[in-house]
């Protein structure tokens, strides 16, 4: 570096953020970005390589975007230098560059905040994500003092703070919630004709990203084939103005449905761009509230989806600040499996897990039911690890980053974290996912069976948990009305189901 450096400004892949905070005050003339691309990052947890592509070709359009911008970027490509962790490129730099300040916004995980935090030490600065509607210190006021947290109350409070979907002090349409109007399936004939979302086709830096992820993370999961991400504010903001015009209108309906071979259906594809922070989610909140003020979309589908961007995204965020580190570690089912090798390949005859696991894989992508009742929900009745189940969903997912990742996966989906989360497990047999989907219909097994060669795993499984579990949740309020059906079976069946639960088990060790 040929002149003495104010302030170094880091940046790390998922703060693309061309209003970042931390680049407030910065002078063109004394400071500089720092940015790298790091092995770590890729291989912490075994990365998809959509997800690996993802972020370091975004992060290559960012960084030349703010050398258009007239920045000075001090950028580290993955092949170019050998530091394999970021604390170690850093280091390597500051002793180089030696900065008065070191400033950086809130990182997105733990672990890479504490890493940072300790290679910087005194120099550093670290400024609130303004990203972020709820500021972590923002969501620790509203917690305080409150016994359980609930995303229902936080969501009303943020609503009428923020002045969203609201008129004056009461909520537009007059409730504040539409989910009874959004458990929609689609009947025998399926979805039909879906509106197709808007593909970005790799310009030349994702194809030279593209040929360095197939080389250099070559044994990695997941395929590159059909790579079509958002990487820029500008295709984000295409991405969701086409979202907004094309599939908002059935976002509620059919939010939870499933249809094999139908990765999108309506759903909005924002969550990676949001995560990276190319688009901003007030942005995306009032492209989604004019729709509905416009006459564009109706009400359901509009709280719905404002309900998941204000609602889920900012309070799993606000605790996984609350909860790290221990969050990490909870497991309060005791739940002591492996996860099942096909989780990395899809190689199983459960129609239902093959055709999610099958298009994470090709896609990086699967919407939420598909998360939490596909995938979830079989890891939570076999009784996963939940460490070992967070650190595949923070693997294969393009939009994975831990504050949102690990309280979906460890509170909401396994409810490890005992009800800090979410009131209940989120358990349920085969028959829901014959309700929510056509994946049955394709299945070898039979959704209404628990025992036998045709049982369902799921249902053999559910009934299994609920026995298993029987001590803890029976008399809890939230949970005893379901767990009272196990009165339906008689002694034989308990032990048939539980041997073949157990049989289930040990095929999958
Ligand atoms: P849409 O269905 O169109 O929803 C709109 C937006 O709402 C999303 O883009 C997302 O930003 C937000 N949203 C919806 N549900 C949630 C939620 N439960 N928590 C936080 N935000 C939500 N989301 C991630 O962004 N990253 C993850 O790593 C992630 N891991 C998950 C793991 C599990 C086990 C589960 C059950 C859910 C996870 N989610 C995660 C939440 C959700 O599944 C995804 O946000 C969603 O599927 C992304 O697709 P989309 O953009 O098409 O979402
Ligand atoms: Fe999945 Fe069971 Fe249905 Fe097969 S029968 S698709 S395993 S829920």
């Amino acid at each position: 570096m040929h002149r003495k450096t104010r302030h170094l400004v880091v940046i790390l892949g998922d703060q693309l953020d061309p209003d970042s905070s931390a680049l407030d005050g910065f002078d063109p003339a004394q400071d500089a970005v720092w940015m790298a691309e790091v092995v770590e990052e890729s291989t912490h947890v075994w990365s998809h390589q959509a997800r690996i592509a993802l972020f370091l070709s975004a992060m290559r359009h960012f960084a030349l975007s703010l050398r258009e911008r007239g920045l000075r970027v001090v950028y580290r490509r993955l092949d170019e230098h050998p530091a394999a962790s970021l604390t170690e490129a850093l280091r390597a730099d500051l002793a180089a560059i030696d900065p008065q300040r070191v400033i950086m916004a809130e990182p997105g995980d733990w672990r890479v905040r504490e890493s940072l935090r300790t290679a910087v030490g005194a120099a550093g600065l670290e400024r609130p994500d303004r990203h972020f509607l709820v500021s972590t210190d923002e969501f620790a006021a509203w917690a305080r003092g409150r016994r359980e947290f609930r995303l229902e109350h936080f969501y009303r409070h943020f609503r009428r703070k923020l002045g969203v979907l609201m008129d004056g002090d009461e909520p537009v349409g007059g409730r504040w919630n539409f989910d009874a109007n959004n458990r929609g399936s689609f009947d025998a004939r399926g979805p039909g004709l879906l509106p197709q979302p808007l593909r970005f086709a790799p310009d030349e830096i994702t194809r030279e990203v593209v040929a360095l992820v197939r080389k250099r993370f070559a044994d990695h999961p997941g395929a590159l084939a059909t790579f079509d991400w958002p990487l820029t504010p500008t295709q984000a903001q295409q991405a969701l103005d086409d979202f907004i015009a094309h599939r908002l209108v059935a976002f509620g309906r059919y939010q939870d449905a499933i249809w094999t071979g139908e990765p999108w259906l309506y759903h909005s594809r924002l969550s990676a761009a949001m995560n990276l922070k190319l688009i901003d989610p007030r942005t995306v909140i009032a492209a989604a509230e004019d729709a509905w003020r416009a006459g564009r979309a109706p009400i359901e589908a509009v709280e719905g989806f404002i309900r998941q961007v204000l609602g889920w995204r900012e309070y799993v965020r606000g605790l996984y600040w609350l909860r790290m580190p221990q969050y990490l570690e909870d497991n309060a089912l005791a739940a002591d499996e492996p996860l099942p090798g096909f989780y990395w390949t899809g190689d199983t005859d459960m129609a239902c897990l093959h055709d999610a696991i099958g298009q994470t894989l090709k896609f990086g992508y699967a919407h939420h039911i598909q998360r939490l009742m596909v995938t979830g929900l079989f890891a939570l009745l076999l009784g996963v690890r939940p460490r070992a189940l967070h650190e595949w969903y923070l693997a294969v997912y393009v939009d994975a980053v831990e504050w949102v990742e690990l309280p979906n996966t460890i509170g909401m989906s396994q409810y490890a974290d005992d009800g800090f989360m979410a009131s209940k497990p989120y358990c349920a047999s085969g028959k829901y996912i014959e309700r929510m989907s056509n994946a049955c219909a394709g299945c070898r097994y039979d959704p209404a069976k628990a025992t036998g060669k045709d049982a369902c795993p799921y249902t053999t499984l559910y009934w299994d948990f609920l026995m298993r579990h029987e001590a803890r949740f029976a008399r809890h309020p939230r949970t005893a009305l379901q767990w009272r059906n196990l009165s339906r079976l008689d002694p034989g069946q308990r032990q048939a189901i539980g041997a073949q639960a157990q049989a289930l088990r040990d095929a999958l060790r």
